[in-house]
């Protein structure tokens, strides 16, 4: 098992588009086998590779109770309706915000074998690859985000319960950068939230 460093913002990779991958070798299986660790220790449900400083189409998700998948190239081919969901990212430690992604995708990637797929997803599987996806393309969810009452920051009380506090002098909506300074004042739960969607990508 191989952990890579999860890079952060404002690291500039995280702004950089990705290259396609031209063929599926042996480091190509090595960064994407790291990468699926690397999730798996963070606990995160997805993971692409410009968060380890690769500029390569990869991604690795890994949703509760399923094996792995790694995409190469992966690309929407379709997306319909829309829906609110609450997302982190393992590249904005501390925060969540709530924003809109579709309700159903159609996405073609490549398989670690190199095969051509072609699949249709819902619920958090369709989440993670628009984040993912995303995050090939230099975007952040926070890219996303309408106002800045649907950004917050996440705290842990001592019996694990997390609050919330909203950050607004934190937030630079022109560069997607946030400026963590000290805050006071928990100011709404958040423990309701359904728990798959509390997972970060
Ligand atoms: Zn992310």
């Amino acid at each position: 098992m191989s952990l890579l460093p999860i890079i952060e913002i404002p690291d500039p990779l995280l702004r950089k588009r990705a290259r396609k991958v031209r063929r599926i070798d042996k480091s190509v299986l090595k960064l994407a086998n790291n990468m699926v660790d690397t999730l798996r220790e963070a606990g995160g449900v997805g993971l692409a590779a410009n968060q380890v400083g690769e500029l390569q189409r990869i991604i690795v998700i890994q949703l509760p109770e399923e094996e792995a998948r790694i995409y190469v190239n992966p690309e929407i081919i379709k997306a319909e309706g829309e829906r609110e969901v609450e997302e982190g990212c393992l590249s904005i430690p501390g925060y969540r915000g709530k924003i809109i992604r579709s309700v159903t995708i159609r996405f073609g990637a490549l398989d670690h074998s190199s095969k051509r797929l072609r699949i249709d997803a819902d619920g958090l599987l369709a989440q993670a690859l628009e984040h993912e996806i995303d995050h090939l393309n230099g975007i952040l969810y926070t890219d996303h985000l309408r106002s800045h009452d649907d950004f917050y920051m996440i705290e842990e009380d001592h019996e694990g319960i997390e609050h919330t506090d909203t950050r607004l002098d934190d937030y630079d909506e022109d560069s997607g950068i946030i400026v963590p300074t000290t805050s006071d004042g928990i100011i709404k739960s958040y423990d309701s939230v359904d728990d798959a969607t509390k997972k970060v990508n």
